[in-house]
């Protein structure tokens, strides 16, 4: 078969006007040509059917469809997958690669996001969302005079008016302007962002309570938990790095950026089969196994409108017939089509609907971290250092990186000073630690705080932060029965697999999730597990945290009995113990009357491992004293 562009070869162009020669109707059409050739040839033409093209592989938009759902979802991993297998098939179609540039710009791949939303608005040069992707993606990129003209033509092209208003005053603003959007009237979903441009804007310009109130409504009106992003494209307030994606980057391999299409069919295709022999009758052109028409005049010439068919790829099948209908030959090519301005799909319900909902994929929110940062910042200059205080410890926990927020903590007294490991109290004195790993947890911290609070006994909790986000009131409850609370992560995960940023996370958005909570910021940390190495250690020094270690662990009996809990404690308690038990076990609950007034009758007290390690250092450093008293005068001592 021999490919000819129409535009090189021009048969009777005006013939073969798509709409004239092509009716989008499923019918034969018999077209003579006899008024305008001298000879007498016939050729008949069966329509390109709506359905062909899709014959036999999903349609881009189903593809797309099941993209945007997880996409919603924030499963960024699975929505490429998708959009991938789509773009395998379809690789120039718009929905497929505007959905591929906002997976990309919501996994942090600005570039890779500029190039497939320039590919989209290429192929439809009309597409808004294309334009205000591209526009993103060049704000990311710090083009914000680049990214101001994309948002100029997405509102040319009918573009979402919010999200094309927030993105341009957001632009402006990180150019210095002073922004207001008090008037806009945008809808309740752009609350959090509006009010962050208040507020920032406020901020530049010196009015701090105004600063305030607006990013402390911003915190209250964003979704989500005070310490966890609230993920898509965040406004970092910050022209050197205007947007963070608050998803982690697909792996290299994505496949979302498909090669330009460079080789691809266009316009009008004269088809011409080779090697026709003498006895050939007639030959039929296939597309994607749905007929497109007949010849029966030497050459055999047919001429295919490639914009009838979706930009993508397709398999064109010439067959050769005899004079009797049996077939003599066939060849077959997948090819590859482009055109500009092709339509989709001519379902419009199901692509606005896709639309609508990429738009939404680009919805600019602000960053909790600068906000709480801004906050932070604001109260210290008003000298309210405690609220100055809760604010950085916010910030930290969300990006323990930002900025300058460890400083800024340590200036406000937000972090603890940091000391060595301990794994027991003093040998000397009989007391012990109790620690209750795990909690809280309804239904089985109340009923511990109950039985420690009738025996009079303190004891430090170890708590996991996203359960305390979860049960504020729990841990309100704790510190008012008298209890200690202490940090066991925020996710339960094992620190030693975990970068060091992420360590910070884990540890700094406990710390906040207990300070919002409670008003108190805990001064140790048990690593999950007992999960330890130098980094974790080194990043909770960092952090003003104090690792806490066990000299008795009952978690082997405490999955098999209340007996053997009390056994395995009473066995191998020993003066200056600190004993990890855990608080959801019902076990430990069940034995732990009879651990407390066994302990008491041999004559043991309790303390929490804050009171312990007090205790143990004020010892440590009397016998340093001492042995500095008792150190002979004439011998010099380096400490
Ligand atoms: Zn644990």
């Amino acid at each position: 078969m021999t490919f000819f562009q129409h535009s090189k070869i021009c048969l009777l162009p005006e013939l073969y006007e798509p709409s004239r020669v092509f009716p989008r109707q499923n019918r034969w059409k018999i077209h003579s040509i006899l008024r305008i050739c001298a000879a007498a040839l016939l050729v008949c033409l069966v329509t390109v059917g709506r359905e062909s093209h899709a014959a036999g592989r999903p349609a881009p938009l189903a593809r797309a469809e099941a993209a945007v759902i997880r996409l919603a979802r924030g499963d960024f991993a699975e929505a490429a997958r998708e959009a991938r297998a789509g773009l395998q098939e379809t690789p120039d179609s718009p929905t497929l690669n505007m959905l591929a540039g906002a997976i990309l710009l919501n996994t942090g791949d600005a570039k890779g996001a500029q190039s497939v939303f320039e590919r989209a608005s290429k192929v439809t040069p009309n597409a808004a969302l294309a334009h205000f992707g591209r526009g993103l993606a060049l704000l990311a990129r710090g083009d914000r005079k680049g990214a101001l003209q994309c948002f100029d033509k997405a509102d040319q092209f009918g573009g979402d008016r919010a999200h094309i208003l927030l993105a341009r005053r957001y632009a402006q603003w990180l150019n210095g302007a002073q922004v207001a959007l008090g008037e806009a009237g945008l809808s309740d979903g752009f609350v959090p962002a509006q009010r962050a441009l208040e507020g920032m804007t406020a901020f530049r310009r010196g009015n701090r309570q105004k600063a305030i109130a607006e990013l402390e409504a911003v915190h209250a009106a964003l979704p989500g938990n005070s310490v966890t992003q609230p993920g898509g494209l965040l406004m970092q307030f910050e022209a050197a790095k205007p947007l963070l994606s608050a998803a982690p980057r697909l792996p290299a391999n994505h496949g979302l950026i498909t090669a330009a299409p460079e080789r691809s069919l266009s316009g009008s295709i004269q088809l011409e089969p080779d090697n026709v022999g003498a006895s050939a009758t007639y030959a039929a052109f296939d597309l994607d196994g749905k007929t497109l028409g007949l010849v029966n005049q030497r050459p055999f010439t047919y001429v295919w409108d490639s914009r009838t068919a979706p930009n993508g790829w397709h398999t064109l099948t010439v067959t050769l017939f005899d004079r009797n209908g049996a077939e003599m030959g066939k060849t077959t090519r997948r090819v590859r089509t482009f055109n500009a301005g092709v339509i989709e799909s001519e379902d419009e319900e199901r692509t606005e609907q896709l639309q609508a909902a990429l738009w939404q994929a680009l919805t600019l929110r602000p960053d909790r971290c600068a906000c709480a940062y801004t906050l932070g910042q604001a109260y210290r200059a008003n000298g309210d250092l405690p609220q100055a205080r809760r604010w950085f410890l916010r910030a930290a926990a969300l990006q323990p990186n930002y900025k300058e927020v460890r400083a800024q903590l340590a200036a406000t007294g937000g972090l603890n000073a940091p000391a060595a490991a301990i794994w027991g109290g003093l040998p000397s004195e009989k007391v012990v630690a109790l620690t209750f790993d795990d909690g809280p947890k309804p239904g089985m911290t109340e009923p511990l705080l109950e039985i420690l609070a009738k025996e009079r006994v303190p004891a430090t909790f170890f708590v996991i932060g996203r359960h305390i986000s979860d049960y504020p009131d729990l841990a309100r409850l704790i510190v008012s029965a008298g209890m200690e609370l202490a940090n066991h992560s925020y996710t339960h995960s094992n620190l030693t697999r975990l970068s060091e940023d992420q360590v910070a996370r884990e540890l700094m958005q406990t710390q906040a999730a207990i300070q919002a909570a409670t008003g108190k910021t805990p001064r140790f940390v048990r690593p999950p597990g007992g999960n330890w190495n130098n980094k974790v250690a080194e990043v909770a020094r960092q952090w003003g945290l104090t690792p806490c270690m066990w000299t008795v662990d009952v978690y082997g009996s405490e999955v098999v009995g209340a007996q053997q809990v009390a056994d395995a404690v009473l066995a191998q308690v020993r003066p200056g113990s600190i004993i990890l038990m855990h608080n959801g076990k019902m076990s430990t609950l069940q034995a732990l009357p009879t651990i407390l007034r066994e302990l008491k009758k041999r004559g043991y007290a309790f303390a929490t491992v804050d009171t312990m390690a007090r205790r143990l250092s004020a010892a440590k450093a009397a016998e340093r004293a001492a042995a500095l008293r008792n150190a002979d005068p004439n011998v010099r001592r380096i400490e």
